[in-house]
């Protein structure tokens, strides 16, 4: 992990969740940490910024407003018991219109001015950029600790596409000071997630096999022209057992919430049910193996991204038993 981002020093624990209690409660407990108004995010599974911030027995202290936030509303916030300044990516909505947002830039000399670390909590560990390949940029590890923050965290079954994890990269001193926290032993990780993890991580050592090889950069990467071949393999073996489908172009939204309004164009199979197609999404996840579908104008929607190559004839299988199935 140190070798793929650059970073000074690296721990594992649980999930990123508990990565930024963990450096909130070391670094912060008893004293205040800076965030933006608009950074307060809410993840789902009750990750709360700040519930977290007063769990880990750090203060909150909120500082901008929802649309913006400047420089020296940080500068204004540090008094002597500021302990950290904390940047959220966040990661399930966005903030449009008349905005201001500082960004790790600007914060780095300020937290060396007053002798207080940066740290940013990423959510997806994203080593590659998706840029390259076509997608809307995504801050990657590497170039926010090539930024100058202190400490970065990230999860490792977001878009890093591995094991369920959370990474705390960075300086030294303050990961090893992480490292001793006595509540360390409570979050961390298993022998089976660690091998599976070194696993995913030796991927990444080479970009392309790492594209290759992780699932989930395979299909968020993937060739529309790859797709739209396989939909129309998929299409026409389902019309063979008697099920009417079309082939139409539409959007995939990748990162399971971690990518808001990022589409990108994949082609899916749609399927006329006979019944309501609730029903027929219900049988189809009720199956074996179950097959989990959209539904979007009344019409069952495959997305052939999301269907390798080898489930295709247990997928045809499993929607002829639901298709047919008139009981
Ligand atoms: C997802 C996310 C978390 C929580 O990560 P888990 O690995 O699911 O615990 C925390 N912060 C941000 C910004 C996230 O996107």
């Amino acid at each position: 992990m140190k070798r793929i981002v650059n970073a000074e020093s690296a721990i594992v624990v649980n999930n990123n969740a508990g990565a930024v209690f963990l450096c909130l409660n070391t670094l912060a407990k008893g004293r205040e940490v800076v965030v933006s108004r608009g950074e307060l995010v809410e993840i789902g599974g009750s990750f709360r910024i700040p519930d977290v911030m007063k769990n880990s027995g750090a203060f909150l202290r909120e500082v901008g407003t929802t649309n913006k936030t400047h420089l020296h509303d940080y500068e204004r916030a540090i008094n002597e018991n500021t302990a950290l300044i904390l940047k959220v990516h966040p990661s399930n909505f966005r903030i449009i219109g008349f905005t201001k947002e500082t960004n790790i830039e600007e914060l780095v000399p300020l937290g060396k001015k007053y002798g207080i670390p940066i740290m940013v909590d990423l959510g997806s560990g994203c080593f590659i950029d998706l840029k390259k390949y076509g997608l809307t940029h995504e801050p990657t590890v590497q170039e926010v600790l090539l930024k100058g923050a202190d400490l970065v965290t990230f999860s490792g079954d977001k878009l890093l596409g591995g094991a369920q994890a959370g990474f705390i990269v960075g300086k030294a001193e303050l990961v090893e000071k992480i490292s001793k926290n006595p509540l360390m032993r409570a979050l961390r990780v298993d022998k089976m997630t660690l091998a599976a993890l070194e696993a995913t991580l030796r991927l990444y050592v080479d970009e392309k096999r790492a594209i290759m090889k992780i699932p989930t950069l395979r299909m968020i990467l993937e060739d529309p022209a790859h797709i739209k071949k396989r939909a129309n393999k998929i299409s026409r073996l389902l019309r063979k057992e008697g099920i009417p489908t079309k082939v139409k172009e539409d959007i995939s939204m990748p990162g399971g919430g971690s990518l808001p309004e990022v589409g990108v164009k994949t082609y899916v199979v749609t399927i006329k049910p006979k019944i309501v197609p609730q029903e027929l999404a219900k049988r189809l996840r009720l199956g074996e193996p179950p097959v989990i579908v959209r539904i979007k104008d009344d019409l069952i929607v495959l997305d052939a991204r999301t269907i390798q190559e080898h489930e295709i004839p247990l997928l045809i299988k499993a929607l002829r038993k639901a298709f047919h199935d008139d009981n």
